[in-house]
């Protein structure tokens, strides 16, 4: 190994460990948000972020002991980093928000591999978001690809932001049965119910939240509806445009389900292009509304995948348990599955309900 290049004065500056680690880390895993789904509340003020400020991306980052997680991400197609490398691990060391005009002049960051390839972070400003009793977590941060300075006031706008994301880090909205099932798993488990590519719930952890939902239901007399929402014609998008535009879609499209759901629904990614949508307390007239407003909202604007922007539309298959039957979630699924399947063939982009 040529040791001449460790001891380079010119090579980047890994972030120190601030002196309340420990601290800093029990406050984080008490928040119990690691390795949690994706919720709209974050999404939000994400991208309220990036349009106030016109960067491509940003995000609301916990730094963890040798990792930086992402509770939500705009504009970036991961979900985590090395603590070693990243740039709000920089930013939780100090009280005011770190701005970093230009990454490649700064002798923290120059050379930096999200500097110097993918994703080309130049402009950098992140600020720290508490706990409360002031341990910083991690960041609410704004990203661009081109060098530049933020005016006073826009520092009170990312302070204000930061502040927002703070107040919904404390603010419980899961569903219990959701809550429950994060609260009774360990890091490693919970992070195996996660879907990777779009945050949501895998197909385990969402049958899992369906069959604590419909014992639920039975117990207390509601009515439980499924929706299982499928791309339309997705091998479409996959052939002529690439898998990663594909990706970028599914990323987006589950978003934007997430974005239509009550806090207590769950979502989940059931197959490649098939999510299943949970709607607790929910008559089959409410649910046909829902998934209609599902259908709008996965199709309503095209997507913007790489240079392109691809128009996707969803079909819908919604299912309903009405008290005083017996209730079995997979049968459930079945009949959404093969309302979905009529949607299909009636021509797609269109809800049918299980009568
Ligand atoms: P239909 O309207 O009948 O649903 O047509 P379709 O083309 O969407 O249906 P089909 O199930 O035949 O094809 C689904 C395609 O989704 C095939 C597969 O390449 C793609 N797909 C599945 N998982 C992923 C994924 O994780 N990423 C990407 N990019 N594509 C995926
Ligand atoms: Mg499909
Ligand atoms: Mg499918």
């Amino acid at each position: 190994m040529d040791t001449r290049l460790l001891d380079s004065p010119h090579a980047m500056i890994e972030p120190p460990i601030p002196e309340d680690e420990t601290r800093r880390l029990s406050a984080l895993r008490a928040l119990r948000l690691l390795d949690t789904p994706a919720e709209e509340r974050f999404d939000r003020i994400t991208r309220t972020a990036r349009r106030l400020f016109g960067v491509p991306i940003a995000l609301i980052s916990l730094v963890d002991h040798d990792r930086q997680w992402f509770k939500s991400c705009q504009g970036l197609g991961i979900n985590e980093t090395q603590r070693s490398i990243s740039f709000c691990a920089h930013a939780i060391l100090q009280s005011a928000p770190l701005v970093v005009a230009d990454a490649a002049a700064d002798a923290r960051f120059h050379d930096n591999p999200v500097v110097i390839r993918d994703p080309n972070v130049r402009f950098y400003a992140g600020c720290p978001i508490h706990s409360p009793d002031g341990a910083k977590l991690g960041t609410l941060c704004v990203i661009g690809r081109e060098p530049r300075t933020l005016t006073l006031d826009e520092v009170c706008a990312l302070q204000d932001l930061a502040a927002w994301a703070e107040s919904e880090l404390f603010r419980v909205c899961l569903s219990e049965t959701q809550l429950t099932l994060i609260q009774e798993r360990d890091d490693l488990r919970r992070r195996a119910m996660i879907d990777a590519l779009t945050q949501v719930w895998n197909r385990g952890a969402i049958m899992e939240v369906l069959r604590a939902e419909a014992a639920r239901a039975s117990r207390q007399a509601h009515p439980l509806s499924v929706a299982m929402v499928d791309a339309d014609g997705f091998k479409l998008i996959n052939d002529p445009h690439g898998h990663q535009a594909g990706d970028a879609v599914l990323r987006e499209m589950a978003q934007r389900l997430r974005g239509t759901l009550r806090p207590y629904d769950a979502v989940g990614r059931y197959g490649g292009e098939e999510f299943l949508v949970i709607l607790p307390q929910c008559g089959s007239g409410a649910a046909k509304v829902l998934a209609e407003r599902m259908r709008e909202t996965v199709s309503a604007v095209s997507y913007a995948a790489g240079k392109q922007n691809l128009a996707v539309t969803a079909s819908v298959g919604v299912a309903t348990w009405e008290p005083g039957r017996s209730l079995d979630p997979d049968e459930l699924v079945g009949i959404a599955d093969a309302a979905l399947y009529r949607a299909k063939s009636a021509g797609r982009n269109r809800v049918e309900s299980a009568t």
